[in-house]
């Protein structure tokens, strides 16, 4: 059948977000968040109906909770109350990967030296997450989602973007002008293509197969959701009933095997006595990689567009930090008071993240931080006089955290406020401030991050926002 694709006039936004996944969905609302409006276009017309099993750590559900979305995401979590476990090798042997959520939280909630998220971790399905976020994404005013509309090509010019879009409903192309463009878009990105940003891979390509199956046998006997590793199958179960997650690598023996996904599964986990019952298979190949820049010119990437590890690892929690980082700073530049090196500072932030988050063998899921509080690290977290908990006063803007007697930090804030920088001025004198709190003054970023702390005001304000916020801007000099 030929599609005919008729052309429509120009849609404009500030910002084009290509992908309504779980990063393209935080990028738009951390966007919104900073009062910024963006048009979102995303392929499929729902969520994946693949039950996959989405593990969010503590530190990336602070970042949802700034969003008011950790308690909404949590009327959907698996059940808190138990815990997650791993079973290893044929010996199956089980070992305690995560407490319950619910214990967790109960052991933060007394931890005053600011060393434990606020926020356990959460364990969700994969759909019921996507449903929320879309959910979310088509309630905020400033968003405009469109669902079943394609990008397939971009270009870069003088002031901003131009992106052509199919709409699949109508067959109609449209051109959407935007003054920055977010790639979102997934592991096949069509954004990191037409940009022309290349991918370093980091080890050999491999090949892998993903099956979600119905096994009684296998999920029946599981009271927590368990996650089985093998030689040569890692399975995630008791999530969802009797359905299972089995992710294999496949050698080029197992090429026949592909064919008979069934087949393989009962050789591999000892299933023939009771066959699994296939819902569906993916097959991946390629190398684990991360894109060797984030940024060209005014397109970004961000998530599985900017990096994909090896299965079956996953990447939410590096993900969820790149949409936040990339939506602050847009709005930063979009508002006018943050320049081309806070846009930099994205992509090399980012980037370096996600080749940390990438050797290290664990995930980054712990839950503890080290408490150092110092530049470029979380903030230490501490319940304020009053019982408010700091993270929850800091808002969309910069907040200059002050604990010196006198309030001195209000020349800091008085220049930031000259150069249209938002920022708070939040008194914590006489609050409880945790030993390892760095500085009597404390700068901290939209994304709770430290940007700069001291005892004592700086003797060139300017200087500290150079280095925290990027050059002198124009509005300052024009003042
Ligand atoms: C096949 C697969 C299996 C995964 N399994 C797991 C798992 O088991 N556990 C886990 O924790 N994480 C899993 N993940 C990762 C998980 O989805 C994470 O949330 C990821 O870190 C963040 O995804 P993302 O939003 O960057 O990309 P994606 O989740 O891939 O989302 C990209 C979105 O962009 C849309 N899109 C793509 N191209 C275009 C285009 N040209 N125009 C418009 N829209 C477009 C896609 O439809 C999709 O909705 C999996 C990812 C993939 C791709």
């Amino acid at each position: 059948m030929t599609t005919h694709i008729r052309s429509t006039a120009a849609v404009r936004t500030p910002v084009l977000v290509a992908g309504a996944g779980v990063t393209g969905a935080l990028t738009a609302l951390e966007l919104a968040h900073h009062g910024v409006p963006s048009t979102v276009v995303e392929r499929s017309g729902g969520p994946s109906r693949f039950p996959d099993l989405q593990l969010v750590n503590g530190r990336s559900m602070e970042l949802l909770r700034r969003l008011n979305l950790a308690r909404r995401l949590r009327s959907d979590e698996v059940d808190p109350h138990r815990p997650v476990d791993v079973v290893l090798g044929r010996e199956k042997t089980t070992v305690r990967l995560l407490p319950p959520a619910t214990e967790l939280e109960m052991s933060y909630a007394q931890s005053a030296d600011g060393t434990a998220p606020l926020e356990p971790y959460l364990l969700i399905k994969g759909p019921d997450l996507i449903a929320r976020l879309r959910q979310a994404l088509h309630a905020h005013p400033l968003i405009d989602l469109r669902l079943r509309w394609t990008l397939t090509d971009m270009r870069s010019e003088p002031d901003g973007v131009a992106a052509t879009v199919i709409d699949a409903d109508t067959g109609r192309r449209h051109l959407v002008e935007s003054a920055y463009l977010a790639g979102c878009d997934g592991t096949d990105s069509t954004v990191r293509r037409c940009a022309g940003l290349g991918l370093e891979p980091f080890g050999p390509p491999e090949a892998h197969f993903t099956v979600y199956f119905r096994s009684a046998a296998l999920a029946g006997g599981r009271a927590n959701p368990t996650v089985l590793i093998t030689e040569d199958a890692t399975v995630i179960t008791g999530h969802d009933t009797d359905m299972c997650v089995a992710h294999l690598p496949l050698s080029a023996d197992d090429q026949a095997g592909i064919g008979d996904p069934a087949g393989l599964l009962s050789s591999r986990l000892g299933l023939s006595a009771d066959p699994p019952q296939i819902v569906a298979v993916v097959q991946r190949a390629g190398a684990p990689s991360i894109a060797r820049s984030y940024r060209r010119d005014r397109v970004f990437l961000a998530g599985r567009a900017a990096h994909q590890p090896e299965a079956p690892r996953d990447d939410v929690d590096t993900s969820v930090g790149d949409a936040i980082a990339l939506g602050w700073r847009l709005a930063a530049a979009i508002h006018g008071w943050g320049d081309d090196r806070l846009l930099d500072g994205y992509a090399t932030e980012r980037r370096r993240q996600a080749v940390l988050d990438h050797e290290s063998d664990t995930r980054t899921d712990a839950d503890r931080y080290d408490p150092a509080g110092t530049a470029g690290h979380r903030v230490p977290s501490f319940r304020l006089t009053g019982g408010e908990e700091l993270l929850d006063r800091l808002g969309p803007q910069f907040t200059l955290a002050d604990d010196t007697p006198g309030q001195y930090g209000w020349q800091l804030v008085t220049a930031a406020r000259a150069r249209g920088v938002p920022i708070r001025h939040l008194s914590v004198a006489g609050s409880p401030v945790p030993a390892a709190w760095p500085g009597r003054l404390v700068l901290i970023r939209p994304d709770q991050q430290v940007a700069w702390s001291a005892d004592e005001p700086p003797a060139d304000c300017d200087e500290v926002l150079d280095k925290v916020i990027g050059v002198r801007h124009r509005l300052y000099e024009n003042t």
